[in-house]
C-alpha cells in the first residue's frame, strides 16, 4: 500500500507525527518514507510493507497527513505505474528535466582518453546546442588486460571542461561504491561545474551492493542498463532494488541482448521493449544503439546501422539516447570502431529530431482517435 502525503508536509508537524504513530502500531506492517523533490513542491510517499491486506483504504486515508492511498501490486512498488496517473513521474537534475515525455541525447566518449579529445567532443556538442554527454572514466572490460579507464585521475578535467562549455549532465559508469566518493571529491575540487548521472553497466545490473550504494545517495540520479543475459523483469527489479534504498531518480536503458542470433551486430537490438518499460514503470527510457549494434557499417543508402537502431528506439518513444562518438576514432582506447565522428554529429542530431517529431505525430494519430 502506498500513502501519498499532502504536498510539502512538514516532518515536524503534529499531523505527520500522528500519522507515523498510527503506522508504528500496525502489527506485521513496516513502512518506508520516500521524499521526492518535484519542480514546485516536495512530495512525501510512504510505502507500507508486509501484511497490508487487512488494512482498509478508508482507515489509512483518514490519517491526518495522508492525501490519498493507492493499493499497489507486488511488482515494481516504487517505480511501477499502479493505475494512478496523478503520481509525479520523472525528476529534475541540475536544470535538466527527465521523465517519460522528455527527450535528450547523451553523445560522447565511451572512454575518456585525453583532455584534448574530451574538449573537442564537448565543444562540438555545445556548438550543436547539447547540454548532456557521456564520458567513461571507469571501464569494466571483458578482458582484464585491456584499458580499464583513467578513473579518478581524469575526473577534474572532465568536470572542468563540461563546466566550461555549459554541459549540465554527464552519464558516467561506475563499477564500485568508492567511485561515488571519488566523483564527490572531484566535484568539490572543481567547484561543482556540472552534474553526473551514475551509470550501472550491463555487467553490473545485478550487483546488488552497488545498486544499494547508488540508491542510498540522493545527490546523483542513476542510469541503469538492462542486463544482457537476464529477463526484462529481472532488470526492472534491479532498478526497483536501487529505488527501494531511497533514490527513485532512475532512467532505464535498453542496450541489446547477448545472443549469437544478433550477429553480425554485437547484440540483438531490443528497442521494441521501449513501450513495455514505459507501460510497466514510470521510468524514463533510454536506448544505447552503440553497444547494441557495435559497428560503423552503413546500409546501401548511407545510413549507419547504429543510427537506424537509434531511430527505431526514438520513433518508439525513447526519452534518451546514449551514443558513442569520438573526434578521432582511431585514437580511441575503447570501442573506436563503433563511434560516430564529429562529422556525423549534425546529421545524427537532425535525424533524431525528425524521429522524435515523428513519434509525437504517431502518438497524436492514436490519441485523437480515443
Ligand atoms: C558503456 O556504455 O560504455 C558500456 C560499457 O555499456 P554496457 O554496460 O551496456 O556494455
Ligand atoms: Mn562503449
Amino acid at each position: 500500500m502506498l500513502l501519498i502525503l499532502h504536498p510539502d508536509t512538514d516532518k515536524s508537524a503534529e499531523d505527520y507525527r500522528l500519522t507515523l504513530e498510527h503506522l508504528e502500531c500496525l502489527k506485521g506492517v513496516s513502512y518506508r518514507v520516500h521524499d521526492i523533490q518535484g519542480k514546485q513542491q516536495k512530495l512525501t510517499e510512504i510505502y507500507l510493507l508486509g501484511d497490508t491486506k487487512k488494512l482498509t483504504t478508508e482507515e489509512i486515508s483518514a490519517l491526518p497527513a495522508v492525501e490519498r492511498v493507492i493499493r499497489i501490486s507486488e511488482e515494481y512498488r516504487i517505480l511501477g505505474r499502479h493505475q494512478d496517473e496523478k503520481r509525479t513521474t520523472g525528476f529534475e537534475y541540475n536544470g535538466v528535466h527527465f521523465d517519460q515525455s522528455s527527450f535528450h541525447v547523451f553523445a560522447g566518449l565511451c572512454a575518456v582518453d585525453n583532455p584534448k579529445n574530451v574538449e573537442e567532443m564537448i565543444r562540438v556538442l555545445k556548438e550543436h546546442g547539447q547540454q548532456c554527454t557521456r564520458m567513461g572514466a571507469y571501464k569494466p572490460r571483458t578482458s582484464p588486460y585491456t584499458f580499464q579507464g583513467h578513473g579518478k585521475n581524469c575526473l577534474p578535467y572532465v568536470f572542468e571542461l563540461a563546466g566550461k562549455y555549459d554541459i549540465k549532465v554527464i552519464a558516467m559508469e561506475i563499477t564500485h561504491e568508492s567511485h561515488i566518493d571519488e566523483i564527490n571529491e572531484a566535484m568539490e575540487k572543481t567547484g561543482n561545474p556540472t552534474g553526473v548521472m551514475l551509470q550501472i553497466g550491463t555487467r553490473n545490473t545485478q550487483n546488488f551492493e552497488l545498486l544499494k550504494a547508488i540508491g542510498r545517495q540522493k545527490r546523483y540520479p542513476a542510469l541503469l542498463k538492462r542486463g544482457f543475459g537476464i529477463t526484462l523483469n529481472e532488470s526492472l527489479n534491479a532498478a526497483e532494488y536501487l529505488a527501494s534504498e531511497g533514490n527513485a531518480n532512475v532512467v532505464f536503458c535498453l542496450r541489446g541482448m547477448k545472443t549469437e542470433a544478433g550477429s553480425p551486430h554485437r547484440n540483438l537490438v531490443d528497442f521494441a521493449h521501449v513501450p513495455v518499460v514505459k507501460r510497466l514503470t514510470r521510468m524514463p527510457v533510454c536506448v544505447d544503439p552503440s553497444h547494441s549494434v557495435g559497428n560503423h557499417d552503413k546500409d546501401p543508402g548511407g545510413v549507419l546501422d547504429v543510427v537506424h537502431a537509434a531511430a527505431q528506439g526514438v520513433i518508439s518513444g525513447a526519452n534518451m539516447v546514449l551514443i558513442d562518438f569520438h573526434p578521432h576514432p582511431a585514437e580511441a582506447f575503447v570501442d573506436g570502431p563503433q563511434a560516430l565522428t564529429m562529422n556525423d554529429l549534425p546529421r545524427f542530431l537532425e535525424d533524431m529530431t525528425l524521429c522524435r517529431e515523428t513519434y509525437l505525430k504517431r502518438q497524436n494519430i492514436y490519441q485523437s482517435g480515443k
